[in-house]
């Protein structure tokens, strides 16, 4: 590769908001088999909103929101802001708050114990969701993140929390297939939920309901399935996949260890910007040869 045609097809990337971090990442990309994608705040906004509020044994509908908003306050999960943003302005205090990463949150509020999350994280606690069960999978067969509330051990509420998708994903997605790359959705989110997503955009392999730790593993599976790997991530829990993959490609509204990590940053968090850099990439290596 000639240090001219690097020095193009960066500048003309850049003219498109992608900026190429490291000069090798360009001759890198146009080796890419497989692009692999974090789903919340890369393939959707990442600013869910609540759907739905279902409630069982005899719980009522506001004071579950009400505690619900309360411990959530504490969190900075996009869900937990959804939750809180539906709860009321005047929010009781809270006490003992955990935040369990990739599973959920439990606090104390007004003497009770709550615990809002994953149905693992209820497994874990022995709650009985046999009432919710069937609501939940409706609500994750449309997309949406089915959340459960229990109060002191019993179950109380499923609430649907529903993240749109970003403008461009689809057509984004669209371009990459057509260029021949396999599509990947790599996510903690309920497996459900994010075969329903996939399903919708065209996106051949799913990984879901991984923690944070296991997207690094998921990362390495998917390349030995596929080949040479892009990973496109906002580093919110994926920084050390965003590391790990062949090309780490992160999303500028994501967070400070992303950009620094990545090979590749998209200044706006529109996918297009992965498609048009694999495009100047293979045009660039053609020129080359
Ligand atoms: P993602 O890969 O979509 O960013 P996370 O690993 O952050 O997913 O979260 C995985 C799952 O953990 C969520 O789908 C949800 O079930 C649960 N979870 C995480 N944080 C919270 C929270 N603050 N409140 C309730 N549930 C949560
Ligand atoms: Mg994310």
């Amino acid at each position: 590769a000639t240090p001219t045609s690097i020095m193009v097809g960066t500048g003309r990337a850049a003219e498109l908001g992608v900026l190429f971090r490291k000069g090798d990442a360009l001759q890198q990309l146009q080796q890419a088999r497989v692009i692999a994608l974090d789903k919340t705040g890369t393939l959707t906004l990442g600013r869910p909103e609540l759907e739905s509020v279902t409630t069982v044994n005899g719980f009522d509908r506001d004071e579950v929101l009400r505690l619900a908003a309360a411990v959530e306050a504490q969190s900075e999960h996009p869900i937990a802001t959804a939750i809180t943003r539906a709860g009321p302005a005047d929010l009781p205090a809270i006490s003992a708050f955990e935040s369990l990463t990739g599973l959920g949150v439990q606090a104390k509020v007004e003497g009770h114990d709550l615990l809002i999350g994953s149905p693992r994280l209820m497994a874990q606690n022995e709650v009985n969701l046999s009432d919710l069960t069937t609501e939940a999978d409706l609500r994750a067969n449309e997309g949406a993140t089915p959340l459960f509330v229990a109060v002191d051990g019993q179950a109380a509420a499923l609430l649907a929390v529903s993240d749109p998708v970003k403008p461009g994903t689809r057509d984004a997605l669209e371009r990459l297939h057509a260029m021949g790359l396999k599509l990947a959705m790599v996510t903690g989110d309920n497996a459900r939920t994010a075969q329903a997503l996939a399903d919708r955009l065209g996106i051949d392999h799913v990984t879901a309901e991984v923690l944070p730790d296991g997207k690094l593993a998921a990362i390495t599976a998917l390349r030995e399935q596929f080949g040479t790997l892009a990973f496109v991530g906002d580093g919110i829990n994926d920084a050390p996949a965003l590391a790990a993959a062949d090309i780490g490609v992160a999303i500028g509204t994501g967070t400070d260890v992303a950009i620094e990590t990545a090979d590749v940053v998209l200044m706006s968090g529109d996918l297009r910007g992965v498609a048009n850099a694999v495009e100047i990439s293979r045009r660039t290596m053609r020129n080359i040869r």
